[in-house]
């Protein structure tokens, strides 16, 4: 018997590798299962070299546990170890590395910590004892046993072994007993081990016999060695997919598309992305992906890795290439990773490409499940944006689709405005926009459906991109003004009729401040109240909710205008019934006011070009009391014009009708305009 230190400079690295990544404790097994695939995998390859000339025989890996010994073991048929090489990698090598690793990464939070580099000493995050039974593949090896006590001592001794390998102990400490239950056991292989290349045995498979269960001789094997994404693409069938996807993500609606990503140059990466179904409006699940190395997993975590709108897919990634023990910052910065992640990108938009030339109208159905995730990419993902717009949709509200080329063609020629901007017409509801949307198509416009989650940003987006062309909502203006065209035609109302019929309409309006009177010049055959919103103003406010600062535009963002048709026949109705009732009372103070303005415009004139010093006090004070005089008139004929609105029910019911097209007349406002219009009618 041998014994001797581990060669270590800290001495009490034991107690750190215990506490370390204490949420991570089950990564151990991970790592010597590792280590027993890579001495099968290393004989395997000596094999092939003849370099080894024996029998490979069974090279099962088997985990097993014993609940009276308290012992993990896990066994392999590999290359086993000399008592050199265990002095070697054991002793010296691995001990540094781990202690190196701690020394790196103890105090860094972002380190992808756990995932690699602690190897074999990982064991004393859980054990009192290590025993390491090995010998080697080399003809006259001796075997021998490592033993080490959570303390830089260890002992090497010689010892019967039968064949070829290496037996890892674990007595696994006080602490650690969740690690002697079969389930626990069974959950960490298939989370870590579940692809690994190497058949992996936990027991033995069981039957259902005379209302028990039996164990049977068969192996009960916790892998797959040759996962889908290691094969090649021309040998998987759909139906493997769904298949593998189903495996992956149990209970899960099927994917949409999947993409098989198979790289050897210039890095090496295989993998299969779904596209998954999501339901609208459901909180998307990003970290679904999940990365190996060379089978093995490493996280679910792939940011930085993978474009930020790509980490919505599913499915699995594997590369020897990507650097694992190190931090996440440094991942995003590294030129391998960057590289990685771009051809990922361009795969997946070559594979949309390809779906979408192929079996366009498969697309177009796939349409609304996939566009969230186009979009989003297309935002944020210059490169992506000018791929995807030759596949990219757009959806009208009659729910035809169209590429941007062959939606630009469409309307072209009739949604083009004086000012040569091409005015992309939409809606963002097809129910509550009713109204407008058959105006706009009455017109021979074509209104595009912008309702997903990301069409304010989306629409915001494509305006910077599109030459000399804009997006405004159906709702936007008035139909003449929406898109622009011509002069617009004459008015049958004066400048001074329409500020008389201003408080008409205004006294009836749910919220003054809310609500602005305008005029149009429209035609007599266009509604003779509509209620519009402006673009920008609605615009601004939605971004601003959207980027989580809603009160930014508040206020503004609950303004409307009240557009008023000077040419439709009941305005001018409503004008000549005004005259009739109070056009008398409101010439008179429409007189009275007369001197007043006289004598103000005039002070108005003289002062136009002096300071305020200049100005003589008495003149002041006089023009001071004519503004109070003019406001308490214009007080007055405001009022008798409100109140002459308040009793004519053709204002009244022009004004609901307005509301009403708009969604906006509720409650009692609603009710009244039921019973108005039945006395109308009546
Ligand atoms: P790593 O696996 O990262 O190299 P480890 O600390 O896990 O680091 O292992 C150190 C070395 O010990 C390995 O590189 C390998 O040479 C040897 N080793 C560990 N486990 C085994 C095993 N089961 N069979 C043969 N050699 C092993």
């Amino acid at each position: 018997m041998q014994t001797g230190k581990i060669d270590v400079t800290t001495e009490n690295i034991f107690p750190i590798i215990k506490k370390f990544l204490y949420s991570e404790h089950e990564i151990f097994l991970r790592e010597l299962i590792s280590n027993a695939i890579d001495a099968t995998q290393k004989l395997k390859t000596l094999a092939s070299l003849n370099e080894y000339k024996g029998e490979l025989g069974d090279l099962t890996i088997r985990v097993a546990i014993d609940k009276k010994k308290k012992t993990l073991t896990v066994t392999d048929r590999g290359i086993g170890m000399t008592d050199e090489e265990i002095t070697k990698y054991i002793n010296q090598i691995a001990f540094s590395s781990a202690e190196e690793f701690l020394e790196k990464y103890k105090n860094q939070e972002n380190a992808i910590i756990g995932h690699f580099g602690l190897g074999f000493y990982s064991s004393f995050m859980v054990s009192d004892k290590v025993e390491i039974f090995t010998r080697s593949y080399l003809e006259d090896a001796k075997s021998i046993k490592w033993t080490c006590e959570g303390t830089p001592e260890y002992t090497l001794e010689e010892i019967e072994k039968e064949g070829r390998g290496t037996d890892v102990i674990l007595h696994l400490d006080k602490d650690s007993k969740e690690f002697l239950e079969e389930a626990k056991i069974e959950e960490i292989l298939k989370k870590y081990c579940r692809y690994l290349p190497v058949e992996i045995a936990f027991g033995k498979e069981k039957e259902w016999k005379d209302d028990k269960y039996i164990e049977t001789e068969k192996d009960h094997i916790i892998n797959d060695t040759k996962p889908l994404w290691t094969r090649k693409p021309v040998d998987v069938k759909d139906e493997d997919y769904k298949t593998f996807y189903r495996d992956l993500y149990p209970g899960q609606e099927e994917p949409l598309f999947n993409i098989h990503l198979n790289v050897d140059y210039p890095f090496h990466l295989t993998g299969i992305l779904y596209f998954p179904r999501i339901k609208r409006n459901i909180e998307i699940q990003k970290n679904k992906i999940q990365l190996y190395c060379n089978q093995v997993y490493v996280t679910d975590s792939v940011e930085g890795i993978v474009p930020e709108f790509l980490t919505l897919l599913h499915g699995v990634l594997d590369s020897p290439d990507i650097p694992l023990n190190v931090s996440r910052s440094y991942l995003q910065g590294d030129p391998n990773v960057k590289k990685i992640s771009g051809h990922i990108m361009k795969k997946v938009a070559d594979r949309l490409e390809e779906i979408f030339k192929k079996d366009r109208k498969e697309f177009e159905k796939k349409w609304d499940d996939v566009s969230l995730f186009i979009k989003y990419g297309m935002l944020t993902e210059e490169k992506f944006f000018e791929r995807a717009q030759k596949f990219a949709l757009f959806k009208n509200t009659e729910g035809e689709s169209f590429t941007f080329e062959e939606y630009e063609k469409l309307i072209k020629d009739n949604q083009t405005d004086k000012h040569k901007m091409l005015i992309y017409l939409y809606a963002t509801s097809r129910e509550d926009q009713y109204s407008y949307i058959e105006k706009a198509r009455s017109r021979g416009y074509d209104v595009l459906l912008m309702d997903g989650q990301l069409d304010t940003h989306f629409l915001n987006h494509l305006e910077q991109k599109f030459k000399d062309a804009r997006f405004t909502r159906v709702d936007a203006d008035v139909i003449d003004k929406l898109i622009l065209k011509e002069e617009r035609t004459e008015s049958k109302l004066t400048e001074k009729q329409r500020e008389d019929l201003t408080p008409v309409f205004q006294g009836l309006l749910p919220d003054k401040d809310k609500f602005f009177i305008t005029y149009e010049n429209l035609s007599e055959t266009d509604n003779p109240l509509t209620i519009t919103q402006s673009e920008f103003i609605r615009r601004m406010k939605d971004m601003s909710e959207l980027s989580g600062a809603p009160n930014l535009y508040a206020g503004m963002g609950d303004a409307f205008n009240v557009v008023v048709n000077t040419n439709h026949p009941l305005i001018l109705k409503v004008n000549e019934a005004k005259d009739k009732a109070v056009g008398k009372k409101v010439d008179d103070i429409n007189n009275e006011l007369k001197p007043f303005n006289e004598e103000l415009s005039k002070f108005e004139d003289q002062h136009k070009d002096k300071k305020a010093e200049e100005i003589p006090t008495a003149e002041k004070d006089r023009k001071e009391e004519l503004n109070k005089q003019i406001g308490k008139l214009e007080e007055k004929k405001n009022k008798v014009l409100a109140d002459y609105g308040k009793k004519n029910k053709i204002v009244k019911q022009l004004i609901d009708l307005a509301l009403l097209s708009n969604n906006m007349l509720k409650g009692e406002g609603l009710i009244k305009f039921v019973n108005r219009s039945i006395d109308l009618i009546k």
